[in-house]
């Protein structure tokens, strides 16, 4: 690890801050559902909450939540926005600890 660029043997306290927020985000089961199904691709308030079985002000505020650590975004097409995952680190450790609850 010595080699590693970002290594360091203590952190500070702001780096601390985001990792901490950041696994708190994701310690909610319908944001990590949500990040889920924006691995691969982008979807509308609606149909998210279609293909979770979520009502649509459970979804819009979860998104709010979201956009407001920065792990998604959003595209407006017409009325409708499109929301996608918005953090590679994030996405992946989320993959990754899907993977680990699988091999379980
Ligand atoms: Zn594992």
């Amino acid at each position: 690890m010595d080699d590693h660029p970002f290594y360091s043997k203590d952190l500070d306290e702001e780096t601390l801050f985001v990792v901490t927020q950041t696994f708190k985000a994701l310690s909610d089961p319908t944001r990590v559902r949500i990040l889920n199904l924006l691995f691969e691709k982008e979807y509308s308030v609606n149909q998210i909450a279609e293909n979770l079985h979520l009502r649509q002000s459970t979804v819009s505020h979860q998104l709010r939540f979201l956009k407001n650590l920065r792990l998604v975004k959003y595209r407006r097409e017409g009325t409708t926005m499109y929301y996608s995952h918005d953090d590679e680190h994030v996405i992946n450790v989320l993959q990754q600890m899907i993977q680990h609850a699988l091999h379980h």
